[in-house]
């Protein structure tokens, strides 16, 4: 019998309850069971691939595509999921499938198509039961794809939400459906420190656990955010107004390193409590805990800081890149650093090309991914910044791309060579639709995705990182460097390192200098104890070109 636990979210958004839910997994696993993560968000997207990473963060490839038919002939492809699914990957190692991320216009879709096909007949169609049942079916769904011992669902938003009452009611009907033994809820709420009276606030929590209650819900425990560990007259204070036990009210305080809260809660015996409360052997492998804690300390105690300068157009939020920092941030810490992330709005470079100098401040350029016309300049500026100055370079997906035109303008002298996408009248469409997107109109969930076949060179820069002829990393792009132009390219300096399978361009780099593009997305398959073989060769010689600017070895060129 699969355990079911519930994580819901209270006061505000943002309070990473999705590490909390994470590390909630990770404490279970350090008892030896096997978990799986559901994230449910109530908007009414079918997948996040068509929202601004401004708006909602990161979209998240996962490695497989699922074939979503709600009724037959009606397909859709969903690889793109919440950037929750990110976090979940990184702390419990395993592979997230799409089906586990349960949006409402997955739901809402399914219901009305199958009006439409006639399976309600004769029946008005409700949010009680049609939605509900909907909701129920696809969590039990989920759980049985894997049947882990341990099902942890988050859901997004916070209770109050209108968007997220139907999922409270199907949480109330499953938890009596499957039995009270079986089931955990846990509330993760604000407790903010109010500086003017030197206190923690404990009514905020009070007034969302009660909004819970009114739904039928009674919290199991109470997972508390708030600058530093609680005081114990707060945890009492708390447990006292929910109707938890003194030992449920969990402190979730503000720390160094993500990773680290697993053992935070290790500390105030979490997995212990829910052993006891879904009725599981409690038998922590003290192996797997020391493992992880040597993670943590990597993290930890850096003996040396790396700058690195993320150039996109979606820096107003730091979401927007969390796999592409976590990456930078597992591979600076096998080299027992820490990289410094200073996020770069692209723009900025075009209102004023002399601000591109501040480039040769920082260790490492990464361009970031993107889509559509903004910023690009100042990205393509940036790319040849790099490549004048020899600046250590990473550019992943349409920062591979900008980095390609910024070549081809340089060494061919094209200053009008473009992407497609960028100008679709350019004279040079040195970057172009791939064939298999040519005449598509819908935009959710068509673009080439998930986990593919690539094929590397041998004796390039990216061989030297994967030491691999074949590798599988993610994809989430329409557009390609087009191969015409990349061969004349190869007479000035560019290889082409990477193809895949269908024998697209799959990566470049130069011959002069570490300045590597990949079309893929190696940031989402890297761990904190596996790091991405790429990112942790640009981490290296980021290193190494910061070593050799203290020793005066690197010379800028003069503009
Ligand atoms: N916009 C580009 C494309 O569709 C790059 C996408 C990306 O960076 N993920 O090909």
């Amino acid at each position: 019998m699969v355990r079911i636990i519930f994580i819901t979210g209270g006061v505000l958004s943002g309070l990473g309850k999705g590490v909390a839910a994470a590390s909630i997994g990770k404490i279970l696993q350090f008892r030896g069971y096997t978990v799986d993560m559901m994230k449910i968000d109530p908007y009414l997207n079918v997948d996040p691939g068509t929202l601004n990473p401004i708006e909602h963060g990161e979209v998240f490839v996962c490695e497989e595509v699922w074939k979503f038919e709600p009724v037959p002939g009606y397909i859709y492809n969903i690889a793109e999921v919440d950037q929750d699914f990110g976090t979940y990957e990184r702390f419990l190692d395993i592979n997230m499938h799409p089906q586990n991320n349960i949006t409402s216009g997955q739901v809402y879709l399914a219901i009305v198509l199958k009006e439409r096909f006639g399976d309600f007949l004769g029946k008005t169609v409700q949010v009680i039961p049609h939605v509900t049942d909907e909701i129920k079916k696809r969590i039990l769904r989920a759980v049985k794809r894997k049947n882990p011992d341990v099902f942890i669902i988050e859901v997004g938003g916070t209770v109050g939400d209108i968007e997220t009452m139907p999922y409270l009611e199907a949480i109330r009907q499953l938890r009596i459906e499957l039995g009270k033994n079986n089931t955990v809820l846990i509330h993760v709420t604000l407790v903010p420190y109010l500086d003017t009276v030197g206190q923690h606030k404990t009514k905020p929590t009070q007034h969302s656990v009660r909004t819970l209650q009114s739904m039928g819900l009674q919290p199991d425990i109470i997972i508390a955010r708030s600058n530093t560990i609680l005081p114990e007259d707060i945890k009492e204070k708390i447990s006292l107004f929910s109707n938890v036990s003194r030992e449920a009210v969990i402190s979730d305080p503000d720390i160094e390193t993500i990773y680290e809260l697993p053992l935070i809660f290790e500390q105030q015996n979490l997995g212990s409590l829910l052993c006891r409360l879904l009725n599981l052997e409690d038998s922590l492998h003290i192996d797997k805990l020391k493992e992880w804690e040597g993670v943590v300390n990597r993290f930890k105690n850096p003996s040396r800081i790396i700058d690195i300068a993320v150039v996109g157009k979606y820096c107003k939020i730091v979401d927007s890149y969390i796999s592409i920092n976590e990456a930078l941030k597992h591979a600076a810490a096998y080299y027992n650093s820490k990289v410094k992330l200073h996020f770069l709005e692209s723009e900025m470079f075009e209102e004023d090309s002399r601000k591109l100098s501040i480039l040769s401040n920082y260790d490492g350029i990464l361009l970031t991914p993107g889509f559509g016309e903004r910023g690009t300049e100042g990205m393509i500026a940036s790319a040849r910044y790099a490549i004048k100055n020899k600046i250590p370079f990473l550019g992943i997906c349409f920062g591979a791309q900008l980095l390609f035109i910024a070549f081809v303008r340089e060494y061919l002298k094209l200053e009008e060579a473009n992407s497609t996408e960028i100008n679709p009248y350019t004279p040079h469409p040195v970057v172009d639709l791939l064939e298999e997107q040519r005449g598509l109109k819908s935009k959710g969930g068509t673009m080439m995705l998930g986990s593919m076949k690539i094929l590397l060179k041998k004796n390039t820069k990216l061989y030297e990182a994967y030491r691999s002829e074949i590798i599988y990393e993610r994809f989430r792009h329409r557009y390609n460097i087009n191969p015409e132009y990349a061969r004349k390219c190869e007479e000035h300096g560019l290889v082409i390192s990477a193809y895949t399978e269908g024998g697209y361009i799959a990566g470049i780099e130069l011959r002069d200098g570490w300045i590597v593009g990949v079309q893929f997305h190696p940031e989402f398959k890297s761990r904190p104890n596996k790091p991405s073989p790429i990112y942790l060769q640009y981490i290296m010689n980021a290193i190494k070109y910061s070593e050799d600017k203290k020793t005066g070895e690197h010379k800028l060129s003069t503009h």
